[in-house]
């Protein structure tokens, strides 16, 4: 598919240990204690799990809502046992659950995969007559392409969406199937018109695709907070844009029997794809 980047996963384990060289402020970041954006490290994207670890089946929570507030105040992943699509914006996190509705979810609710940062608007910019979600990725992929390929950037798009097509999916019991075989059955799609929302996306280089998916990856939720989830497709007339610039990485790994034992050399690019974009 156009504009789509290929996915390729490697050792694993091996990558994840190079990265820790880099990361500046993993350790303190990730285990430390800051209760609130003041006293955190405001520019790091804080990831909880691989998203390979999710798409294998690892759907197991293990860092609490309560925890995410304290990494970010803006965001995106899935809740235990996949129900639902995470969105964190402005500090509270939502839940667009696979019957259409959001909910604000509770602190004790755990999350298997996501990243969270403090959004900070280094650049606001306006882009008009996006007829598609690819439009909007090569569209923002020359702003990236500007400041940096190879840097981390979390994105509000605030506007009014001609059309808006989102999915989530059933929760899920265990034992838990892969990513890719659950949403075959168990994903659901909502379509909307003329909606007010805000798409918060993330952006990860393509080194990280052993950890993550590379390029973009979208949540939707609507200015009256009833709609959202996992953004497939979209358009806009007029969208303003805030990017936040971020070069600090940290990742909580979980501690389960099921991401213990994980080959992670197993190439899971196709269905990284399909799951992120809905298309074989
Ligand atoms: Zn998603």
């Amino acid at each position: 598919m156009k504009g789509m980047k290929r996915i390729k996963v490697y050792h694993g384990l091996s990558l994840i240990l190079a990265a820790g060289i880099f990361l500046t402020s993993c350790g303190s970041t990730a285990g430390g204690s800051a209760s609130d954006g003041s006293s955190a490290d405001r520019e790091v994207i804080n990831q909880v799990s691989l998203l390979q670890g999710l798409t294998f089946g690892d759907y197991n929570g293990s860092v609490p809502v309560s925890r995410l507030k304290e990494l970010g105040d803006i965001g995106i992943g899935t809740f235990d046992a996949l129900n639902g699509e995470l969105i964190m914006l402005e500090g509270t996190v939502y839940r667009a659950a696979s019957d259409g509705s959001v909910e604000k979810v509770a602190d004790d609710e755990t999350i298997p995969f996501s990243n969270v940062t403090f959004f900070d608007a280094d650049e606001v910019i306006s882009l008009s007559s996006i007829d598609s979600v690819n439009t909007l990725k090569s569209e923002l992929d020359k702003k990236v392409h500007e400041i940096g390929d190879n840097r981390f950037y979390m994105i509000r798009a605030d506007g009014t969406f001609k059309s808006m097509q989102v999915r989530s999916e059933l929760p899920q019991t265990e034992p838990y199937k892969p990513l890719a075989t659950v949403l075959e059955t168990d994903q659901t799609f909502f379509n909307y018109e003329n909606i007010k929302g805000t798409v918060v996306g993330l952006y990860c280089p393509d080194y990280m695709s052993s950890l993550n998916a590379a390029g973009w990856h979208f949540h939707f939720i609507s200015d009256d907070r009833k709609a959202g989830g996992h953004v497939l497709d979209l358009a806009s007339d007029e969208l303003k844009v805030s990017i936040d610039r971020t070069d600090n990485f940290a990742m909580a790994l979980p501690d389960n029997e099921m991401f213990n034992n994980f080959d992670l050399t197993i190439d899971q690019s196709d269905d990284i794809k399909k799951v992120e974009t809905g298309e074989d």
